[in-house]
């Protein structure tokens, strides 16, 4: 089973992640729980370049791509061929919001990832006013990027809005402008129906 917790930044998605793989091992089920970008070698170069400066859009996209081939490669199809649980904080969703709301085609990156990796059982869109997010940053202290500035965000949070249509994977859209405890327990909750369908 695959399941990927998508949103824009400050929308709680690591916090939802790490309640469904706690969930899981206190069952003793088969879990694992990984990131996009990765801290593998691509994904170490993403980081590096986001804090030196920025790259095209171009080289932005093929960084991304080469960090989930990685990350598919060592870690998503092998858990996925022990029939492991896997959780993504972060997939090929980001990539067609953040990159998207940089001018890349939002079809183009769908189509690329939906035929080239595995597609997710189930999305967990975390949905919620980029204000809100931006506050949840702040709380919790970290340095605003480019990417968090407030345009960009509600570009991003567009496109997501969008990608229910256009995207193949199966998907719920949740409101995570509530208290975390609320979005973990719904989170939650829809993790439960599709892990034991
Ligand atoms: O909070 P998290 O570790 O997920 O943040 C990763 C950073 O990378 C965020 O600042 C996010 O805006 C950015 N990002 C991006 N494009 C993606 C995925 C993440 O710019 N496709
Ligand atoms: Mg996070």
């Amino acid at each position: 089973l695959l399941v990927a917790v998508e949103g824009i930044d400050g929308a709680g998605k690591t916090t939802v992640a790490a309640t469904l793989a706690q969930w899981c091992g206190e069952r003793g089920l088969l879990c694992a729980l990984s990131k996009e970008p990765t801290s593998l070698s691509w994904g170490m170069k993403l980081r590096e370049s986001a804090a030196s400066g920025r790259l095209t859009l171009d080289e932005e996209l093929d960084l991304f791509h080469k960090d989930r081939e990685e990350h598919a490669e060592t870690s998503i199809q092998p858990a996925l061929d022990e029939d492991a649980i896997m959780i993504l904080d972060r997939y090929y969703w980001s990539t067609a919001a953040y990159q998207g709301a940089r001018g890349a085609s939002i079809a183009e990156v769908l189509k690329f990832n939906e035929g080239s990796f595995p597609v997710p059982d189930l999305v967990l869109l975390l949905d919620l006013p980029v204000e809100v997010g931006q506050n949840r940053i702040r709380v919790r202290g970290d340095q605003p990027n480019e990417f968090e500035e407030v345009e960009a965000q509600q570009r991003c949070r567009e496109i997501f809005l969008q990608l229910p249509k256009l995207s193949e994977a199966k998907h719920v859209t949740v409101d995570a402008s509530k208290p975390w405890r609320e979005v973990s327990r719904e989170c939650l909750r829809l993790f439960q129906q599709a892990a034991l369908q």
